[in-house]
């Protein structure tokens, strides 16, 4: 279950392909629920609903390295013995001091011993530059693709970002590169646009197959010009330091400590959240969190309240996958952009 976290540079050094977990969905969550109680998170839930369904993307698994960001990702480790997937525990650290990287730097190294005994394949400073390299060129191109979001009417939506970050949280980098390129040159020539109200995004990130996308855009006139969210921008903001003489040290600088995550001490968004307003030109903020996802909810009455005093208006959003009260988050969604336009 991706949240940023991880370097995924670790796995395409050794050889292997990453595939994240970011599948969730009403149906898949509803099978989760044999498992889980509803205390855990919608996307924890439904992630065993998808194992359990034997949905083919997660067949594909061999092996999994499980990162202990929150709750809901403990919870579904404890079930993955059942349905036969092997994993290794990736500690993590809450905060982004110096003894914390040396503790998360050791659990790289942890990760890449066992990365090299699974596949056979020794983890060299050559390969392990060259993934830096490839992830790096990959997040260039997102970049360029979302600056396109500053523009007064758009031609990429929020939905479409996410699309291209989910598919590489798929399929890795090699083969969303020259994707990525083509995208930029259908931009490069469009004369479609968008046009709605438009919004920055914060909080639990956004699963392929959840539809709150669909309906902020699609069905209420909103246009997400931003996000902090690990699902989106996060995944491509930052880069790593390929020109580091401690490659792993630059990658534990990169991912623990600029990465935008909710359950860090401390927590850094709202600062940036603030600073995408004005870049991306948003009018409002939507603040959403899935249940239960402590994570990226403890902090909400201080987000609005420091949005209040910089005149931002901000709309708290707490659902789950389940489509049963989707025409009161849908009403509610419509008088928040009707009071901002
Ligand atoms: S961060 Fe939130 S949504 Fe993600 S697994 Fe943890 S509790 Fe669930």
């Amino acid at each position: 279950m991706q949240h940023g976290l991880f370097p995924d540079e670790l796995v395409v050094a050794a050889g292997a392909v990453p595939l994240h977990l970011i599948l969730g969905g009403k149906d898949e969550q509803e099978l989760g629920d044999y498992y889980l109680s509803a205390t855990t998170c919608p996307f924890g839930r439904s992630t065993l609903g998808f194992f359990e369904k034997k949905h083919p993307l997660y067949s594909l698994i061999d092996t999994m390295i499980v990162g202990t960001f929150c709750n809901g990702v403990q919870n579904v480790s404890n079930y993955l013995e059942y349905f036969n997937i092997p994993f290794i525990p990736f500690i993590l650290p809450h905060s982004r001091t110096r003894s914390a990287l040396n503790f998360y730097l050791h659990e790289l190294k942890k990760i890449q011993t066992f990365l090299e005994e699974f596949t056979g394949n020794k983890i060299t400073p050559q390969s392990l530059l060259n993934a830096i390299h490839t992830y790096n060129e990959m997040r260039n191109l997102l970049r360029k693709v979302n600056d396109y979001r500053k523009f007064e009417n758009p031609p990429v939506r929020g939905m479409d970002i996410h699309q291209l970050v989910w598919q590489a949280l798929l399929i890795g980098p090699q083969e969303m590169i020259p994707k990525i390129k083509h995208v930029l040159r259908q931009l490069e020539n469009t004369t479609s646009n968008h046009s709605g109200v438009r919004l920055l995004l914060t909080g639990s990130g956004i699963t392929l197959g959840d539809s709150i996308l669909q309906l902020i855009e699609d069905q209420c006139a909103g246009l997400v010009v931003a996000d902090d969210l690990w699902s989106c921008m996060d995944y491509f903001l930052e880069d790593v330091d390929s020109t580091a003489s401690d490659l792993y040290r630059a990658l534990g600088e990169r991912y623990l400590y600029k990465n935008l995550c909710g359950r860090m001490i401390p927590d850094i968004r709202l600062q940036r959240i603030l600073e995408f307003y004005d870049l991306f030109h948003a009018s409002g903020v939507i603040n959403h969190t899935l249940k239960y996802c402590d994570s990226y909810s403890n902090l909400k009455p201080e987000f609005r309240k420091i949005l209040k005093l910089n005149n931002i208006p901000v709309l708290d959003l707490d659902r789950d996958y389940a489509e049963s009260n989707i025409g009161q988050i849908k009403t509610r969604i419509e008088a928040f952009l009707e009071m901002i336009a």
